[in-house]
């Protein structure tokens, strides 16, 4: 079991399987955010201390929200904002063990311009 905090503790997440890819995506909002994500279907993932701890963050289509700590301001993860069966959300990585982090194969996503996959 991988369970992550935010970095002041009020967000606890705890992940159903070990992750082994995760996508560092280079959007205008990724890129700040840092990253990387592991998704899960939506509803998988036992998130404690959310939304009572948590601020969203809603731009561009509106068809997900980012979702940060109120206290310590580290994002999370992002849900949909209309779930539909089967649908993912983003975990954000960073909130977990480095050892964990440093197991995973980081894919570089071009969210900025192509939508694709930009592996060297
Ligand atoms: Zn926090």
């Amino acid at each position: 079991m991988h369970e992550g905090t935010c970095h002041c503790g009020a967000v606890r997440i705890k992940l159903p399987s070990t992750p082994e890819v995760a996508t560092a995506c280079n959007c205008s909002l990724c890129r700040r955010i840092g990253g990387p994500w592991v998704y899960f279907e939506f509803g998988t993932v036992e998130i404690q201390g959310h939304p009572d701890a948590t601020a969203a963050y809603v731009w561009g289509d509106k068809t997900l929200r980012t979702i940060h700590c109120k206290t310590c301001g580290c994002v999370t993860h992002w849900e949909p904002l209309d779930p539909t069966p089967g649908c993912k959300h983003g975990i954000n990585l960073g909130n977990f063990d480095p050892t964990l982090i440093a197991s995973v194969r980081v894919r570089r996503f071009d969210g900025a311009n192509t939508w694709t996959f930009i592996d060297p």
